[in-house]
C-alpha cells in the first residue's frame, strides 16, 4: 500500500536552505506501485528524493514526489575476487554497510556520513578520499520511466555505454532509480593517525605512504592537520574502541559544539580567529596510530549539527595555487586584508571581479577547517571528476551560521565558485551549494552534451526534470576541456 505524505507539511532538506511542497507525494512499497503511480500521473513532472541531504536544487520538485525508502533490499553476489551488491534505491548507506558486513564485504568508497540513500548518493557523485566517487563503482541501474512510443511506464536496466555512465551520476534526471548494482570488495581495516604540518608539500608527499588520507587547512592558524590513512592488514587495535569514543566525543561533538558556540553565541571575530590560532589544536591527539574497520574509520557524525557547505573540485596541478588563493580570499572576507597578493589581484582583475572582491571585504569570517580530499577520475559523464586526466582535490567550505545569518557565507561561496571555476577549473559538488549559472556549470563538463543526449533519449518530454536540471540541459555554452 502506498503512503502519501500530509501535503500541508513542507519537507525541508538537511541544511534548511530548501523547502519542498509537492502537489502529491508517495512512499511506494515496490516497483509495481511505482509503475502505477507513473501511469496515474502521466504528463506531470515527477521527481524522486532520497534523505534530502543535498544542499543543491537537485532535490527540488513541486509536482509529484516519490520517496523510495521502502525499497531497501540488499543482495550480494560474488564477482571474481570481489562482489556486486544489488541495492534497493531507498536503502541508506548505513543499512547497506551493515548488510555487506554480514558477508565480510564493504563499499570501495564512502562519504563522511552514511545517512544518504544509495540512489541519492550516486546521483550527485558522493565521494570520500583516495578513491573514485561511489558513482564510479556502479555497474547497473534499474530505472522506471516512460516508453517513448506507447507512453506506458516501463522498467529498463542500464548496464553499459553512455546510458550507464549517465546513470552513475544523473541528478535524478533520467527517471526513477529502482535499484543500483554496485561493485563491492572484501572488508578491510584502515590505520589512521593525525599530524600537523606547516607545509603543503609535506602533506602531499605523505600521500605515497597514506593513499587514503585527507587533510584540513586550519583558517587563521594556516597550518594543515593531516588525517593520514592507509589500508592495514593488522587486526583492529586494542584501543580502537577508545579511539572511537575520542573521535565521537571530542571531535564530532566537543570540537563542533565549540565552533558552534563561537559562531552562534560569542559571534566575535577576534575570538573566532583566536580560537583557531590557539585552541582548536588542543582537540587533536597527534601520532596516535589506531587500526579499525574501514566502515568505522572513514566516517564521522558530521550530520550531528546543522550546517551548509560548498565543495569545489580542482585538478591536482591547480591545488597549490587554489589553496593560496583560498587563504587570501578568506583573509579579505574576514576583514584582515583589503586586497589579495599582486598575482591574485591581477587574476581577479583579469576576470573583471574587482568589485565582487571589494563587496566581499569584511562580510564573512570563515570558521571551519577546510577539508581537502583527493578523488580519482570517474568513469561517468558528469560526476565532479568525470573526464579528468589527473586526480582532483575537493576543497570544502562549511558554515555553522544559523539559516537566517548565512548571507555572508552566500557571498563568499558565490565569489569562490565564480572565481575558482574560471581560474582553476573548479567544479562545484552537484549535491552541495552550487551558485554558478547553468551555462557556467555545464561548460566545466566536456561530456555534458553526451549527458543531454542520454536524458533526451530516456526522458524526451523532460518529465523527470525540475527547473534547475532543465536549465542545465538547456544551457548553451560549449563544454570546455578538463585538464
Ligand atoms: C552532513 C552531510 C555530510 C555529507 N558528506 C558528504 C561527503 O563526505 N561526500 C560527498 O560527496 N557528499 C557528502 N554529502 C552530500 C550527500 O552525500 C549528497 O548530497 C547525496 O546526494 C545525498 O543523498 P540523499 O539520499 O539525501 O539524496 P537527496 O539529497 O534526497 O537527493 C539527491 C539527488 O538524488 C536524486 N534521487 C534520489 N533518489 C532517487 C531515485 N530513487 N531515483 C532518481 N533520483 C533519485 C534526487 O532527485 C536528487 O537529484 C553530505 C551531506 C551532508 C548533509
Amino acid at each position: 500500500m502506498t503512503f502519501r505524505w500530509p501535503l500541508s507539511v513542507q519537507r525541508k532538506n538537511f541544511g534548511r536552505n530548501l523547502g519542498l511542497r509537492p502537489s502529491v507525494a508517495y512512499t511506494p512499497a515496490d516497483e509495481q506501485e511505482i509503475l502505477h503511480i507513473l501511469d496515474r500521473h502521466r504528463g506531470q513532472r515527477i521527481r524522486a528524493v532520497g534523505r534530502l541531504h543535498s544542499w543543491s536544487e537537485a532535490v527540488l520538485g513541486d509536482d509529484v514526489l516519490l520517496d523510495l525508502r521502502r525499497l531497501k533490499d540488499v543482495q550480494l553476489q560474488p564477482d571474481g575476487d570481489q562482489f556486486v551488491a544489488t541495492v534497493g534505491a531507498g536503502c541508506q548507506i548505513k543499512r547497506l554497510l551493515k548488510e555487506l558486513n554480514r558477508d565480510d564485504a564493504t563499499l570501495h568508497s564512502l562519504g563522511l556520513i552514511t545517512k544518504q540513500t544509495i540512489a541519492g548518493a550516486i546521483s550527485t557523485g558522493t565521494h570520500g578520499s583516495g578513491r573514485h566517487s561511489m558513482s564510479h563503482y556502479v555497474v547497473g541501474v534499474r530505472l522506471a520511466r516512460y516508453d517513448a512510443t506507447s507512453g506506458q511506464a516501463i522498467i529498463e536496466e542500464l548496464s553499459a555505454g553512455e546510458p550507464l555512465q549517465a546513470a552513475r551520476c544523473s541528478l535524478g534526471s533520467l527517471g526513477i532509480i529502482l535499484s543500483v548494482k554496485i561493485r563491492c570488495r572484501a572488508q578491510y581495516n584502515v590505520q589512521e593517525h593525525f599530524t600537523e604540518s606547516g607545509r603543503l608539500s609535506d602533506v602531499l608527499d605523505a600521500e605515497a605512504s597514506f593513499p587514503l588520507q585527507q587533510f584540513y587547512l586550519i583558517p587563521w592558524r594556516w597550518s594543515y592537520f593531516c588525517q593520514h590513512r592507509r589500508e592495514d592488514d593488522r587486526p583492529r587495535s586494542r584501543l580502537a574502541r577508545l579511539y572511537r569514543l575520542y573521535s565521537l566525543g571530542v571531535i564530532d561533538y566537543g570540537l563542533h559544539l565549540q565552533i558552534i558556540f563561537m559562531e552562534r553565541v560569542v559571534r566575535n571575530r577576534r575570538f573566532i580567529r583566536l580560537n583557531f590560532r590557539r585552541i582548536i589544536s588542543a582537540f587533536l591527539i597527534r601520532n596516535w596510530k589506531v587500526t579499525d574497520r574501514s566502515s568505522s574509520m572513514l566516517v564521522m557524525k558530521h550530520e550531528a549539527f546543522r550546517h551548509i557547505e560548498i565543495e569545489l573540485f580542482v585538478p591536482r596541478n591547480q591545488l597549490v595555487d587554489a589553496l593560496e588563493f583560498t587563504q587570501e580570499v578568506i583573509k579579505v572576507a574576514g576583514g584582515m586584508e583589503s586586497t589579495l597578493s599582486a598575482d591574485n589581484q591581477r587574476r581577479i582583475e583579469g576576470l573583471g571581479m574587482q568589485e565582487d572582491l571589494a563587496g566581499l571585504h569584511d562580510q564573512y569570517c570563515h570558521h571551519y577547517p577546510i577539508c581537502v580530499r583527493r578523488v580519482l577520475p570517474d568513469d561517468t559523464l558528469i560526476s565532479m571528476t568525470s573526464g579528468a586526466e589527473q586526480d582532483c582535490y575537493a576543497l570544502s567550505f562549511i558554515t555553522y551560521a544559523r539559516p537566517a545569518r548565512r548571507a555572508g557565507f552566500s557571498l563568499f561561496a558565490s565569489f569562490m565558485a565564480r572565481s575558482m571555476s574560471r581560474l582553476f577549473h573548479a567544479r562545484p559538488h552537484w549535491g552541495k551549494v552550487c551558485p554558478l549559472e547553468a551555462n557556467e556549470l555545464t561548460s566545466l563538463y566536456p561530456k555534458f552534451d553526451a549527458f543531454r543526449t542520454v536524458c533526451g533519449t530516456l526522458d524526451p518530454q523532460g518529465v523527470f526534470q525540475n527547473d534547475w536540471t532543465t536549465s542545465l540541459l538547456e544551457a548553451d555554452r560549449p563544454a570546455g576541456d578538463m585538464p
